[in-house]
């Protein structure tokens, strides 16, 4: 089929068949549709949207380009829980070790940072020698032995996924319903757990700050996922505020390992209770809150993380020192005027720690893995002025940069703190 003519049906806003999506598809995997035509695609569906059909089309091609594993088969009542990523969103790490430690089996393929959000494989990689490639046997094995498995997808998973992710990243088409759809669903689907629980953002630092959008990006998820066999649910959680104290690969490595340790952050501890206790509802495992305080409780959850590090290349020595490279530059971020903490530009203030070096920056970009910004205030919290608000840590001096994190903090008379856990979301068809 011909790219243009698919592009040009698109541009105008016509709906396209199954036929010409899978087409492109097809045309993604094995590269004969070029980088500018893809872009293109993407930008079109970005602006013209796709209707329902569309979406499904696009997200079983997706599947479809690559393996599947089907690990349901093996393990049925395996878990597994995606979030659509944010500032400081680091609960896959803590959450898999706490489930699996309470006989709950978790498979997660993560993804790489995607516009202003981090995204949890580089945040592993700040792991000395830690191994993410994974196949189907190795997670199996993983699985068996130690009840979680965390990986990156493989060449053979969701291949599409790959190339179009990294063109979404590059022409500002990361916030397209149908598009982040496709692309979490074609992953996830193709691992096959048995019970998909997704996180999705809302708020000012999450891929769709608007609450409607990402309620609607909540619902597709549900509902296709349950229309091909799975059983789903999405809680919506809010990002107008980093999650948690850190922002920064080795140290939202820290943070879990102090979330293991019965010191993590509330907000970010009751995210990971929240997902949990619905990944249990899913799967039928059952867990409550208490079974997972418990597994912290006793250790044996930062026990299983640690096993788990050296069972996929890193060491618990490398674990640590991970946990000591933060970058030397520290500054304090102070509130200008008395009052209350009232906005936080979290978009923004996940930018500039990429700009800083704390993230990548074009495709080829690396990552210093210590920079970070310190999160110590919370929104609706009193301040008075001087007070800290949270902490940059920086290899240079910048001024602009420096100037630019402390534009990132509103203070205002009065403000209240956002709902942590706003909805549930169920499939809209039992
Ligand atoms: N996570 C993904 O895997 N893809 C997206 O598009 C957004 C979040």
């Amino acid at each position: 089929m011909n790219p243009y003519r698919i592009l040009d049906r698109k541009r105008c806003g016509e709906t396209l068949s199954e036929e010409e999506i899978l087409s492109l598809v097809r045309g993604a995997v094995d590269g004969s549709w070029s980088e500018a035509q893809l872009a293109a695609f993407l930008m079109a569906v970005a602006i013209q949207g796709f209707d329902s059909e569309e979406t499904r089309a696009l997200t079983l091609g997706m599947l479809e380009s690559g393996e599947q594993w089907d690990l349901a088969s093996e393990i049925p009542t395996l878990g597994d829980k995606h979030s659509t990523g944010g500032v400081g969103d680091k609960v896959s790490l803590p959450l898999s070790p706490i489930l699996a430690a309470c006989g709950q089996p978790v498979v997660m393929l993560t993804g790489r940072g995607l516009g202003h959000t981090g995204g949890t494989a580089d945040k592993l990689e700040a792991i000395d020698g830690l191994e993410l490639g994974l196949d189907r046997k190795r997670s199996l094995e993983l699985l068996d032995s130690l009840g979680m498995a965390i990986g990156i997808a493989t060449e053979g998973l969701a291949p599409a996924d790959r190339r179009l992710y990294a063109i979404r990243d590059q022409t500002g088409t990361v916030s397209s319903i149908p598009l982040i759809t496709g692309s979490i669903l074609s992953k996830k689907l193709a691992t096959g757990a048995a019970g998909l629980v997704f996180d999705v953002k809302t708020g000012n630092g999450a891929i769709l700050s608007d609450y409607d959008e990402a309620r609607r990006l909540a619902q597709n998820l549900v509902d296709i996922s349950a229309a091909l066999g799975r059983r789903a649910s999405a809680l919506l959680t809010d990002m107008s505020q980093p999650l948690g104290d850190w922002v920064g690969h080795s140290c939202e490595v820290r943070e879990t390992v102090e979330c293991l340790s019965g010191e993590g952050p509330d907000n970010l501890m009751e995210v990971v209770y929240r997902l949990g206790e619905e990944l249990g509802r899913l799967t039928g495992s059952g867990i409550t809150r208490q079974d997972m305080e418990s597994s912290v409780a006793s250790g044996k959850a930062r026990e299983l993380f640690e096993r788990w590090v050296v069972a996929q290349g890193g060491t618990v020595e490398s674990l640590s020192s991970t946990c000591s490279d933060l970058a030397p530059r520290e500054v304090v971020v102070t509130a200008r005027q008395s009052g209350v903490l009232a906005a936080v530009a979290n978009r923004r203030l996940g930018l500039l720690v990429a700009e800083a070096g704390g993230g990548r920056v074009g495709p080829e970009g690396t990552i210093d893995f210590g920079v970070s910004f310190r999160y110590t205030a919370r929104l609706g919290q009193s301040l008075e002025r001087g007070d800290e608000i949270g902490r940059i840590y920086l290899r240079d001096t910048d001024e602009a940069l420096i100037s630019a994190f402390e534009g990132c903090f509103e203070i205002a008379d009065a403000a209240s703190a956002p709902e942590l856990v706003s909805e549930r979301i169920l499939p809209s068809l039992p």
